[in-house]
């Protein structure tokens, strides 16, 4: 996806790119587990919430007995977690990488989460871990001090222990009602990661024009109400949209008709305006200040 833009800095955008699937491939390894081990049905992934600032959460599970944290971590290499100053010091091939603690992470998102739910009156434990979702787990020179650090095949049996621990508070019906609450204010507070150029300080310096086929090409051509590629010659009604995506999750988050037809590299301005309604984006604005959002 990155190759369709000339940035300024692509090493970095690069990287940025591949942590970020590597954190979503992570996420989707924890969210499998749980599904499998039917850990509980009050389960929530990538909560946003407001407290005394906006935070967010990788997955919240609610029980009767406490609310639990996980956040999912996908750092490979020798790892030391250091103290005075805390931070995580990953050593792989020879390169030294200094992140921030995850212990420190999740302790902030554990004390937002619960000014929150003092906020909203409710009264139960809030615990947490740091899981490893790394396909080859990383080897620990030291250990953090302070929170559980598991990785994701011991997660079941964590939770298991800490079930037995904790007395239960919440009934069912209690459980559901703020999982209900929990969705409504993630809803509220959803921030949109994209686009994510701007965010990682990385200029555009150009755009190439073209839809992309899944053969790679950026040839394909308008051929009567499809789009045809000219290199492996598959038919494609809806190639646009893939790459009309694209733009929003790099560029910008609005894209008017003249940009669309430079992207998509087709003259009608006309023909650019029903793609961009075929592909279900949102008008906003009137007259000539027309502009369209992708309807994360
Ligand atoms: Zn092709």
């Amino acid at each position: 996806m990155l190759n369709r833009f000339v940035v300024d800095n692509l090493e970095f955008a690069e990287m940025k790119w591949k942590a970020m699937q590597a954190g979503d491939a992570g996420e989707a390894q924890l969210r499998i587990l749980l599904e499998n081990y039917q850990l509980t049905e009050h389960v929530l992934f990538n909560v946003s919430l407001q407290a005394s600032g906006k935070f967010q959460i990788d997955c919240i599970v609610v029980t009767g007995g406490f609310v639990l944290v996980l956040e999912s971590k996908n750092i490979a290499g020798e790892l030391s977690f250091e103290e005075n100053p805390t931070r995580l010091v990953r050593v792989r091939n020879g390169v030294v990488t200094t992140f921030e603690s995850p212990e420190i992470q999740l302790e902030r998102n554990m004390q937002l989460l619960r000014q929150w739910l003092t906020r909203h009156q409710i009264s139960i434990p809030v615990i947490g871990a740091v899981v490893w979702t790394t396909s080859s787990y990383p080897l620990i020179m030291k250990s953090p001090k302070h929170l559980p650090m598991m990785f994701l095949s011991t997660v079941p049996t964590f939770f298991t222990q800490q079930q037995a621990h904790f007395p239960k508070i919440l009934t069912k019906e209690d459980c559901s009602e703020l999982t209900k609450l929990l969705v409504e204010e993630n809803e509220r507070c959803k921030f949109s990661r994209y686009p994510l150029f701007p965010r990682w300080q990385t200029k555009v310096l150009s755009i190439k024009q073209g839809v992309r086929c899944v053969c790679g090409s950026f040839a394909m051509q308008r051929n009567k109400s499809s789009w045809h590629c000219e290199v492996c010659g598959i038919y494609d009604k809806r190639a646009h949209i893939a790459t009309l995506k694209e733009w929003f999750i790099f560029v910008k988050d609005t894209i008017s008709n003249r940009e669309a037809c430079y992207l998509l590299g087709i003259e009608s301005r006309h023909i650019a305006k029903r793609l961009l309604k075929s592909a279900g984006l949102i008008e906003t604005g009137g007259g000539r200040s027309i502009v369209y959002k992708w309807p994360w």
